[in-house]
Formats: structure tokens, C-alpha cells, sequence
């Protein structure tokens, strides 16, 4: 393998590597969305939770209110008009229904320490403390309006628990009716109620300060989480297409590119993933091992062993190939060969078939087609041949037939050869394959016929 070659394969990225980069890669982008997700998740719920919490808060305020306004209503209007129904009212609420205190039990799983319980608890405290004014007030009108203790007990036992001072008992029915009034309608008595009230305002004012604030930072959170995932999709889509583009660049393209180089018996360039490029390489080595299985199975067909040149099958097959061109057939046999093999041996025969091979292979062109087409039967196939070329035949027998006798001392005997020629093509006497092959034969006999060691042309006398 060449050192260019080597270079090039240890630069070649593995596929497999690739693909573990990205998936850890894509594992880790996906985890990253999971918990991204779970955060807008938890912000949403925030979201939902802080409004939740408002809307619950809000109503503890306002119920408390109004309570608060009602009571301080049904409690003025017993006073105004001595009405036991609303004395009824207003404790009923106090000992039963205890709106106030419910309100406040509401917001109480926010924690004791949550802005609005310890300011609504403030304003229940104040709330009470102002109702023991309000009890005095309506124990001292329900006296003043010469109730019975009966009738006092029968509106609320907190009513018949109230002491009135020695003083306040002193007073005519009228005045305790005129005391009472003036404990819940003068100023002293608003303003306590709107002390109370500014609180519990000032509170609702910091909820919905809190409220929105809590809301915009999970909003914000949310937000920033939702750009970033998004952020990250794109990027593991890239880093999808990255994926896929590299596959079909290092995989998929060098694959269908093989295709067509394997359909043309090319070898394959080594170009792409690691993994294809040691593919190509063991698919080249095989073509080169198959290539050069073909050659030898090809030589092996269509020549003969012993004197390397072309053999008969090869020979039938050109003249047929050759078949209407210009061509010239020459048969070269030699003279008593079964003499030198029964003289001097099989073997020195074989030495001496293989001297006439060589002598005939140098004495042609190297486009001409020289062939052993039997045991010392030689032919030769000259392309673009014409009878008035006849001259360079001669010239070329000649040469023959000098190399034979001047072969100088090699220990073999010494053979001549008989030689038969024709023409193929237009304007010649064989217009098929078969007629050259005969005419060539029957020159060939003739010059056998006539003695040996000599040359004759198809229709022509023979020359020695
Ligand atoms: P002619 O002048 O008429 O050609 O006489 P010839 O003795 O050469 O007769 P022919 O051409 O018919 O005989 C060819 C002989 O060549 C017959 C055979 O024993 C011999 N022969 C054929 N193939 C081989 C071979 O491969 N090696 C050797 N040594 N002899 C062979
Ligand atoms: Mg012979």
C-alpha cells in the first residue's frame, strides 16, 4: 500500500464516532428541554398558585369589611330604633355565623406571618375590641328601652354579661338611650373604625403589589426558559441535519458512487467514512486478485504452452474476426518432423519447435498474428496484406529460411520448412474465411508436392 494512501486512511473519520459525538450530544439538548420544560412547568403552577392565593385573600379582605360595616349597621339601627330584630342580627353573626373569623381561618395556610393574616388579624382584634363598646352601647339602650333581662338574655347571653357602671345604671331610661347613641355614632367611634380599615387598605394595596411582582418573575422565568428551549430545538435540528448531511456526504455518496464505478470493473476511490474506505480497499484488492486470475486464465486460453505463441482456438477466432479485410494467410510446416523425432527424441522435436516458434515470431510485425495450429504446423495472419505487397512475403520467407540455416552451433538438427500463402479481401480469391483457410492449404501442398523446403502462392507456381 502506498505511504499516500496510508496518509489518507488514518485522517478518515469512523461513522461510528460521529454518531456517538451527536447522540451524546442530542441526549444532553434533550435533557437540558426535560428540565427546561419542568421549570416553565413549575412557573406556570406558580403563576396559578399566586393568583389563586390573591383571589382567596382579597375575598378574606372584603368579607371582612363587610361584616365588620354590618355589624357596626344592624348595631346602630337597634340603638336608633330599639328594633330587637336587629339586636337579633348582630349577634347572631357574632356567636354564630362568625364571618370574620372564617375569613380569617381562609388565609391562614399562607402562614401566620403572611402580610395579609397578621393585618386581618389586626383588624379582627380591633374589630372586637370595638364590639365590647358596641355590647355596652346596645346593653345600654336595650335597658333604655325598658327591656326586661328576659328579653335582654333573649337577644344574646354577651348581652346580659355586660356590667354597667353604678353611674351608667343611675341614668333614666332616656339618658341611657342618649349615652348609647352618642358611644356609636360620634367621631371617636369612626375614626377607630377607619384606623382599622386604613390597615386592612394599606395591606390590599401590598398584596397586589406582591402579586404582580410574584407573577412577573415566574412570568419572566417562564419566558427566559421558553427562549432558551427554543434556542435549543434549533440547535438539535442543525445538529440533525448536520448529522444527516454528514452521513449521506462520508456514507450514502461514496456508496452510490461505488455502484457505478463496480458496474464499470473500476477500482474504488477511497474517499469518505473509515468504515466505507476499508470496504473499497478489500473490494480493490479483490478486483486486482480477479484481474490478474483473468489475465493468466485469458493467456492460458488463447495460447500454446510450449512455444508461447498463439494457439489454434486463438487462431479460428481471429480469421473469423479478420474475415473480408485485407489479409494474408501463411501455413508453415515442417519438412519430416516425424524423422526428427524418431532420430533424435521427442524432446530435441520439442527444442526444435520451439526454435522454428521463436524464428517465425521475430520475422513478423508486431500486429500480425503468429500461432502453432498443430503439432509443427505454424500460421501466420498479416493484416492489411494485398497481393501486390507480395514481395515483403518473400522478403519475410527469406528471412525465415536464412535464420533456419545459419542458426549457428545450437546442437539441434537442422529443418526446413515448406510454406503456403494466400490473400483474403476484396478482389482476392477467398471471400470467406473458410476459402482463405483452403487456399493457404492447398499453396501449402503444392509446395510439399513439389519437394519440400519451398514457398508457393494460391494459384501460383512454386518457388524454391
Ligand atoms: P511432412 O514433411 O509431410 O510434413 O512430414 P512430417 O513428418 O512432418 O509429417 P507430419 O507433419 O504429418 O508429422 C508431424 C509430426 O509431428 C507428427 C507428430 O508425431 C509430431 N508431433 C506433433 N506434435 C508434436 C510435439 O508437440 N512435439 C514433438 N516432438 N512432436 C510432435
Ligand atoms: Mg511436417
Amino acid at each position: 500500500m502506498s505511504a499516500a494512501v496510508q496518509k489518507k486512511e488514518k485522517k478518515a473519520i469512523r461513522i461510528v464516532h460521529i454518531f456517538g459525538v451527536f447522540i451524546i450530544a442530542m441526549g444532553i439538548i434533550a435533557l437540558i428541554l426535560i428540565i427546561g420544560s419542568s421549570r416553565v412547568d413549575k412557573a406556570l403552577v406558580g403563576m396559578q398558585e399566586s393568583t389563586d392565593k390573591y383571589i382567596v385573600e382579597e375575598n378574606s379582605i372584603s368579607v371582612m369589611r363587610e361584616v365588620s360595616d354590618y355589624l357596626t349597621e344592624k348595631c346602630q339601627a337597634f340603638i336608633s330604633t330599639g328594633d330587637v330584630a336587629d339586636a337579633k342580627a348582630y349577634f347572631k353573626e357574632v356567636d354564630i355565623d362568625k364571618n370574620r373569623e372564617a375569613s380569617l381561618e381562609a388565609v391562614e395556610p399562607y402562614g401566620k406571618d403572611d402580610v395579609i393574616y397578621t393585618s386581618l388579624k389586626k383588624a379582627l382584634n380591633s374589630s372586637n375590641e370595638l364590639a365590647e363598646n358596641e355590647f355596652y352601647a346596645m346593653r345600654l339602650a336595650a335597658e333604655g328601652y325598658g327591656m326586661s333581662p328576659a328579653e335582654i338574655e333573649d337577644i344574646s347571653k354577651n348581652l346580659t354579661d355586660v356590667k354597667l357602671t353604678g353611674e351608667d345604671q343611675a341614668l333614666t331610661e332616656q339618658q341611657k338611650r342618649l349615652k348609647a347613641r352618642k358611644m356609636v355614632f360620634d367621631d371617636s367611634y369612626d375614626n377607630k373604625k377607619t384606623e382599622i380599615w386604613n390597615s386592612v387598605l394599606d395591606s390590599t394595596e401590598r398584596l397586589m403589589e406582591n402579586t404582580r411582582q410574584r407573577e412577573l418573575e415566574y412570568y419572566n422565568n417562564a419566558r427566559r426558559n421558553i427562549i432558551i428551549q427554543n434556542i435549543l430545538t434549533v440547535v438539535l435540528l442543525s445538529l440533525v441535519l448536520v448529522l444527516a448531511g454528514l452521513t449521506a456526504r462520508m456514507v450514502i455518496l461514496p456508496m452510490r458512487a461505488s455502484t457505478r464505478y463496480i458496474q464499470r470493473d473500476k477500482a474504488l476511490p477511497l474517499e469518505g467514512a473509515a468504515e466505507y474506505m476499508y470496504l473499497a480497499k478489500e473490494y480493490n484488492k479483490m478486483l486486482e486478485k480477479t484481474r490478474a486470475h483473468h489475465e493468466i486464465l485469458s493467456y492460458e486460453a488463447t495460447h500454446d504452452e510450449m512455444t508461447s505463441l498463439y494457439n489454434r482456438k486463438f487462431f479460428e477466432m481471429k480469421r473469423e474476426e479478420l474475415s473480408g479485410e485485407d489479409t494474408a494467410l501463411m501455413f508453415v510446416d515442417v519438412d519430416h518432423f516425424k524423422s526428427i523425432n524418431d532420430t533424435y527424441g521427442h524432446e530435441t522435436g520439442d527444442k526444435v519447435l520451439q526454435k522454428v516458434s521463436g524464428i517465425l515470431a521475430s520475422s513478423f510485425r508486431s500486429e500480425d498474428f503468429v500461432c502453432r495450429i498443430g503439432g509443427d504446423e505454424f500460421a501466420v495472419l498479416m493484416v492489411q496484406m494485398h497481393p501486390n505487397l507480395r514481395h515483403v512475403i518473400e522478403g519475410k520467407i527469406a528471412n525465415v529460411n536464412n535464420l533456419l540455416k545459419n542458426s549457428g552451433d545450437d546442437g539441434l538438427p537442422d529443418v526446413t520448412v515448406s510454406i503456403g500463402v494466400a490473400f483474403g479481401g476484396e478482389g482476392t480469391d477467398a471471400n470467406t474465411p473458410d476459402e482463405l483457410f483452403n487456399n493457404a492449404d492447398k499453396a501449402l501442398y503444392k509446395a510439399k508436392e513439389a519437394g519440400r523446403d519451398r514457398y508457393a502462392f494460391y494459384e501460383d507456381t512454386v518457388s524454391v
